[in-house]
């Protein structure tokens, strides 16, 4: 049987995936537990509506029987995974989670609108990709769930059903990622810890940014979370859990994610491109990139039909490859597309190719006097003042300019990194610029 939970918090407070404590004390009283890791399902990040993350928790649980991986603990109790699912009564279960939620989601905050789904058979996986990928109505969730005979908690707009959907319906066929998340009150986590395990657990990724120093793993929104560590190997991130060395964890959990998967990015041409999507295309940067109010870069991109890209502030040294781009540079931009001003927004880019760019040293000389020559106007050639000789713009001596970039993938720093990015370090072939 699978429980999908979304929306539970605000812009304030709380975050879904800390209900899964309470959602388990809950299940316990119909002797019911987790059959795999709990799952963390970030979707479509580009939605204008979504509370922070855009995360919704998906739960498979069954009866115990044999024991398997620790998963979390909370208040004393460990948490664990069991391999067998059955049938249960599903009002008396609907009336506990309605308790869980009533107790604990922001439910008076505004743009909070929780949804859960319980459900013993799975959506479609393309329920899921079509909510990480696109826009989903909250009628056509409704289709999906009648059809499963879904049983439904849906709370003020019923919103956050479409993502305890999606959640459920997630299946990690292509990739999938871990995330450790760690509970309670606010802690200070040194610098030094973070960075050493940084080292020490090659398999977990963006930890730390050391170009802008600084530490990613905590949140910097206000919640119950103290850290969250991702990774690709799970008995790596309790490690790192370990070498972080924070005192008064109320609570943790281990996570199976589609965070830094790339689920959300779509290959696609430029004439295809609709808003909220997410992106990956290629073409030809067609103008400088010019810095606007704020720090921004924007450039046009693309073949016949083109586009604006975006590269905000907040992506910090990025921008200094971005400003190193010429028209004529063939490269393929992944990011997301905002409505208002249609622009893509960059993730990252791979460089295909490079224009060889020149720069004009010296005029020419006059073949009779041999004195430099006086340019006639751009692209008109050069004359000699004394003799009146006239020569092409061919003749000046120009050298070619060293290009500031190679021919591979460059990405936002760890501290622009959204979710659902794929970090390089996490990709299969690729050549880029290690830090
Ligand atoms: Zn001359």
């Amino acid at each position: 049987m699978w429980i999908g939970i979304d929306d539970t918090d605000s812009k304030k407070g709380m975050c879904t995936t800390y209900l899964v404590g309470d959602i388990l004390k809950e299940l316990w009283k119909y002797g019911l537990e987790l059959t795999r890791y709990p799952r963390l399902i970030r979707l479509n990040p580009n939605i204008p509506w979504k509370t922070r993350g855009n995360g919704a928790v998906a739960l498979e649980v069954g009866v115990p029987d044999k024991k398997l991986e620790k998963i979390g603990w909370m208040q004393k109790n460990i948490y664990r995974c069991t391999p067998r699912s059955t049938v249960i009564d599903f009002e008396k279960l609907k009336e506990g989670l309605q308790r869980v939620i009533q107790e604990q989601a922001e439910l008076d905050a505004e743009g909070t609108n929780p949804g859960v789904v319980i459900t013993q058979i799975k959506p479609p996986y393309s329920v899921y990709t079509k909510t990480v990928k696109k826009i989903v109505t909250l009628k056509e969730t409704q289709a999906v769930l009648d059809m499963i005979g879904a049983y439904t908690l849906g709370y003020k707009n019923k919103r956050g059903l479409i993502g305890a959907t999606a959640a459920v319906a997630w299946r990690p066929y292509i990739d999938k990622t871990y995330e450790l998340l760690t509970y309670g009150n606010k802690s200070t986590i040194s610098t030094e810890h973070v960075i050493k395990m940084d080292y020490c657990c090659p398999s977990t990724f963006d930890n730390y940014d050391y170009e802008n120093r600084h530490i990613q793993i905590t949140p910097n929104a206000p919640g119950p979370v103290i850290y969250g560590v991702r990774g690709d190997n799970e008995k790596e991130l309790k490690k790192a859990m370990r070498m972080l060395h924070v005192p008064d964890i109320e609570r943790w959990f281990l996570f199976e994610t589609n965070q830094g998967t790339d689920d959300h990015l779509q290959k696609t041409k430029i004439d295809n491109i609709h808003p909220y999507e997410s992106v990956i295309v290629t073409g030809y940067v067609a103008s400088k990139p010019r810095a606007i109010t704020g720090g921004h870069l924007i450039f046009s991109f693309g073949n016949t039909k083109k586009i604006d890209c975006a590269c905000y502030e907040p992506t910090k040294n990025f921008r200094s490859i971005i400003r190193y781009l010429c028209p004529g540079d063939k490269i393929s931009v992944y990011g997301g597309i905002r409505k208002n001003p249609f622009t893509l927004n960059i993730e990252k880019i791979q460089i295909h190719a490079l224009v060889a760019i020149h720069r004009k040293v010296e005029n020419p000389l006059c073949p009779r006097c041999h004195r430099h020559m006086k340019s006639i106007g751009k692209n008109n050639g050069y004359r000699c003042r004394r003799c009146g000789i006239k020569t092409g713009e061919e003749k000046a001596k120009i050298v070619p300019i060293k290009r500031q970039l190679c021919p591979i993938f460059y990405e936002v720093p760890v501290v622009a990194r959204r979710h659902l990015a794929k970090p390089l370090k996490r990709m299969k072939n690729i050549t880029y610029q290690k830090k």
